[in-house]
């Protein structure tokens, strides 16, 4: 076997690749064939590979969109989610309150909402039954293209082509494509060229194989190439670097400055109106300028799409104006916070306190 021996990433980490000996659009058969035949003997068992449900497929898409695999797994949330809302129906009927409630710990919520209106579109247009229209998928709220070939070839083995983050690294890899793959030119490519690559005969098992090899071998940074069961038709010169992204926006700092307060077993805290945290429950956060006096108890750090944030808890105490509940804020019990749906970093910081944990990050 002859390979090359190149160094990228950061770290100039050597990377052993052989070099290409099979062109992958004339031997399209024989590169569908080498990948699934390497996982039909390594795919991993994930329960949504074992339904062909549409509903459960797209509970598990929609809990990947942006959560690990080992979170939505190994914390039992999809086994959870699925056991208290098995279908289109009870999904669509949950009160906003218990649907939260049952997405706590995966972020953003946003989604846990629009697949209850998915459910409740599926009933509405399509009787309660997932059509195996692409058309018709795309229509469905918060589906995108994506998901329509997800649900199109894990639920319904149907050919329909799909790009996430691992197909798009495993194709710029293969075809030595140096594009940024969030251009709008290169994701056209990357588009057609799954669908080119797509095995019809197969398509649950290429899709999921494409992917699986974008987690396993394909990986982000050094990739696996000696391993790789589709070396052979890989044109990348240095994997390593590719793909390319364009650039980046510019992470934002800010700061936060939240009440602690507690009277009477109560802790004052406020339910957010509309916005990403619509109907869950934060300490109440006040202007800076309005917390002069009271002492600084906690910090914490946490990060929100470009924005990096530091939360600064302060203990309020009765009678102090910034402790006037405002718009949104309620007296809850300290028995009762455990059920409400509060975020993650105000979870963290409200548990911290009420420990009496004075640490300052
Ligand atoms: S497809 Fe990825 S893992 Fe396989 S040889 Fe190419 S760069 Fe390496």
């Amino acid at each position: 076997m002859e390979l090359c021996v190149f160094q990228g990433g950061l770290h100039l980490a050597p990377v052993l690749k052989p070099v290409a000996t099979r062109s992958l659009l004339d031997e399209r058969e024989a590169f569908r064939s080498a990948l699934g035949a390497w996982f039909k003997k390594n795919g991993k068992d994930y329960p949504w590979r074992r339904t062909s449900d549409p509903y459960a497929v797209l509970v598990s898409e929609v809990m990947l969109q942006q959560t690990q695999i080992a979170t939505v797994l190994g914390r039992g949330f999809y086994t959870r989610f699925l056991e208290r809302f098995p279908d289109v129906v009870t999904l669509a009927g949950a009160e906003d309150d218990v649907l939260l409630k049952a997405w706590e710990g995966l972020g953003y919520y946003r989604r846990a909402r629009m697949l209850r209106e998915s459910a409740k579109a599926v009933i509405a247009r399509h009787g309660g039954e997932f059509p195996a229209d692409p058309a018709a998928l795309l229509a469905l709220p918060g589906i995108g293209r994506y998901t329509v070939g997800a649900l199109l070839s894990f639920a319904f083995d149907k050919p329909a082509p799909l790009v996430d983050g691992n197909v798009a690294r495993v194709l710029a890899r293969l075809f030595d494509r140096a594009d940024p793959v969030d251009s709008g030119p290169m994701l056209k490519w990357l588009w057609s060229t799954a669908e080119e690559l797509l095995d019809p005969d197969h398509p649950r098992i290429y899709n999921s194989a494409l992917m699986e090899l974008g987690q396993t071998h394909c990986r982000p940074g050094v990739p696996d190439c000696l391993s790789c069961p589709v070396a052979a038709f890989c044109m990348a010169k240095e994997p390593s670097l590719l793909p390319v992204k364009a650039k980046r926006q510019a992470i934002e700092e800010i700061d936060e400055h939240a009440i602690y307060a507690i009277h009477d077993g109560k802790v004052l805290l406020s339910r957010q109106g509309r916005g990403r945290r619509e109907g869950m429950w934060r300490l109440p956060v006040r202007d800076k300028s309005a917390l002069s006096g009271l002492k600084l108890l906690h910090r914490r750090k946490y990060g929100i799409t470009r924005y990096r944030v530091t939360l600064h808890v302060h203990a309020g105490h009765p009678g102090h104006p910034a402790v006037m509940a405002a718009g949104g804020d309620e007296w809850i019990d300290l028995e009762a916070v455990d059920l409400l749906v509060i975020p993650p970093a105000d979870r963290a910081a409200l548990t911290a306190v009420l420990g009496n944990a004075e640490e300052i990050a």
